[in-house]
């Protein structure tokens, strides 16, 4: 009896093998360890919640969950954590716009995040602390900022963060300390390199503000966007961690300023290693909500393309180089799938459980996948590795050449691949059930034109279903139908 494929995880096994990160601060790969007990802890800067994200964003959150899928590949554990950003000058602008309060307008945004991780694959964090549940950690960090005499309120009520009075402000984006004004300072969330000066730890409540303000000792007001990160990663993490992530876009001034005011408060490393990925472009230009140049993947998912799909192509690139998003990436993407699916099909229909070492192409593919991996997430490397693997278990397949319990460790094989990929479709003979009457009524109706050696009624039926999006093949075992 041949048995329906199911993975049982034989290949993940505790590796700890060693991975090399680029950090951004040291602009050169590193060998990369946890701090304490196997055990890594990354904070993932997460989304301000205003509006829909689009697929750059996620370029960034699936890049971010391939770095945790690796790091589990490895062995290691790991608590991440994602902030949702539900105060700042973008929030409460849609807020004051729709007339409802702050949390009002926030919750669909939130909900529509989770539900498109969902779609694209992309594992749960362990934490997703929103801002406004952290105000009381947010009011201590500055606190502790006044005391340090890092931190000093200006006559308009917010409270600013002095960098002349860090040394060692400017180590992650390089700046010349020498170009910083005395005095100068900048009041909004975001700003280029060159008009540096102190930044805004609390924004004192003006009309601009509506209703949503806190009270703090220095006055009414709100945090901003740079300390809500700072307060949430080091109460979930402690102050110093493994690893921060976010877009390229976050390295200054966010993950400056984070530095900032968590060295400048606690006096200890904050971060051992930060990753950045480059963002998703669309003809050249950064995608973005103020460009306009977007997709959400709610528009792409409308068009067909499934959430798989779509992962494949935010993930199918290095994460240190730009991407370019285009609709051929998308067909490509499919036309790859559909080529690990049928050899999926294949190796599934002849696997049975035994003993049996994996072919010695699949032990190279298996070494070729962990050292892309671990070469700073070498993504189209661990591509490469996969596709030798398929056309090799292709030819052994054709060529008869290939054990049903050897088929079996393959497929495990593909399995532990997919554990950091996340796009592989296992079991899809099980989804059979769930074939439409009308569908199976044309594949009976073909069999029959096919036991009366009717070709041309059978190629016809075979057009039929493909423009109703399902393909046939012929096989010894009879006809398999796939949905497309
Ligand atoms: P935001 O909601 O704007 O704070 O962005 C959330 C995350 O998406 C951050 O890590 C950004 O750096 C990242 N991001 C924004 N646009 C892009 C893009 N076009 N490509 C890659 N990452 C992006
Ligand atoms: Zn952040």
């Amino acid at each position: 009896m041949r048995l329906a494929y199911a993975p049982c995880g034989i290949f993940e096994r505790n590796y700890m093998m060693k991975m090399n990160f680029y950090n951004s601060m040291s602009r050169s790969k590193e060998a990369f360890k946890p701090l304490k007990d196997n055990h890594v802890r990354m904070y993932t800067c997460g989304p301000t919640v205003y509006n829909f994200a689009h697929i750059g964003n996620f370029r960034a959150y699936t890049f971010e969950d391939i770095l945790r899928r690796v790091i589990k590949f490895n062995g290691y554990g790991i608590t991440q954590v994602m902030n949702l950003t539900d105060v700042d000058d973008k929030t409460i602008r849609g807020a004051l716009e729709q007339g409802v309060p702050l949390k009002h307008f926030t919750a669909p945004f939130i909900a529509s995040f989770f539900d498109d991780l969902r779609i694209l694959n992309i594992e749960p964090a362990e934490v997703y602390p929103a801002a406004t549940d952290h105000i009381p950690e947010m009011i201590a960090l500055i606190q502790k900022l006044f005391d340090k005499n890092l931190a000093y309120k200006s006559d308009d009520g917010s409270v600013y963060f002095s960098v002349a009075k860090l040394p060692s402000y400017g180590k992650l984006a390089n700046l010349d300390r020498t170009k910083l004004r005395a005095g100068s300072r900048v009041s909004h969330d975001e700003y280029e390199k060159e008009s540096y000066g102190d930044f805004a730890l609390w924004k004192g409540w003006d009309a601009n503000d509506g209703d949503v303000a806190w009270d703090a000792p220095w006055g009414k007001g709100r945090p901003g966007w740079h300390l809500e990160c700072s307060a949430m990663a080091m109460k979930y993490l402690g102050a110093s961690f493994d690893l921060h992530t976010g877009g390229i876009d976050n390295l200054f001034p966010h993950h400056e300023n984070e530095i900032a005011q968590s060295e400048g408060a606690t006096g200890e490393p904050y971060v051992q290693l930060w990753m950045h990925c480059a963002h998703l472009r669309v003809n050249g230009e950064k995608m973005s909500k103020s460009l306009g140049n977007f997709f959400t993947l709610r528009d792409l998912t409308d068009k067909g393309w499934s959430g798989r799909e779509i992962r494949y192509v935010l993930i199918n690139g290095h994460y240190r180089q730009p991407l370019n998003f285009t609709f051929d990436a998308l067909d490509a993407a499919r036309v790859s799938l559909a080529r690990v699916d049928e050899c999926i099909d294949a190796l599934s229909a002849m696997a049975a459980p035994g003993e049996q070492a994996l072919p010695e192409w699949a032990q190279r593919a298996q070494l070729a996948f962990s050292a892309a991996v671990n070469d700073d997430l070498n993504l189209p490397e661990a591509f490469a590795a996969l596709f030798n693997l398929v056309r090799e278990a292709n030819s052994a397949l054709s060529a008869s050449a290939l054990a049903p319990a050897a088929a079996s460790a393959v497929l495990e094989l593909l399995a532990s691949f997919d554990t950091v990929l996340g796009v592989i479709h296992f079991g899809r003979k099980s989804q059979c059930a769930e074939i439409p009457a009308e569908i199976q009524s044309l594949v009976d109706a073909r069999a029959t034109a096919r036991t009366e050696k009717n070709w041309a009624e059978s190629d016809r039926i075979r057009d039929l279903l493909a423009a109703q999006g399902w393909s046939i093949r012929d096989s010894k075992d009879g006809q398999r139908l796939k949905k497309l």
